[in-house]
């Protein structure tokens, strides 16, 4: 991938694992009824976010997803799908299946010659 799309790769990991740690800290905070504001449950996610990226190499690199596989999922009654390139999320789908071929779909037009910014497609 060329320097504009790996950077807004590196952007969207960052943005990934933001929405991870203030996902685990609101489930906490409810779980153990810790009474945290959501102005300190975001100045704790800024601060455990910061320190990672700081002193760890992040990625988005799920075991789960193993390779020639998508990251697909459901939410709210929709399915969507990830694109294991510049991580882009596909619109809201009626089916996994139909999730999973928007991400297959859209990774073919990622290639060495002509990235897909995050941006675009
Ligand atoms: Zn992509």
């Amino acid at each position: 991938m060329g320097k504009e799309a790996d950077s807004a790769r590196e952007a969207r990991v960052v943005s990934l694992l933001e929405d991870n740690v203030r996902t685990e800290l609101q489930v906490t905070n409810s779980m153990l009824e810790l009474g945290l504001s959501d102005a300190t449950i975001e100045r704790l996610m800024e601060g455990v976010t910061s320190g990672l990226l700081y002193a760890f190499n992040v990625d988005w690199s799920p075991d789960w997803v193993k390779p020639g596989q998508v990251h697909a999922w459901e939410e709210g009654g929709a399915f969507f799908a990830r694109c294991s390139g510049c991580l882009r999320d596909s619109p809201p789908a009626d089916s996994r299946a139909s999730a999973e071929d928007w991400a297959r779909q859209h990774e073919t037009l990622h290639s060495r010659r002509s990235p897909v910014p995050y941006s675009a497609a």
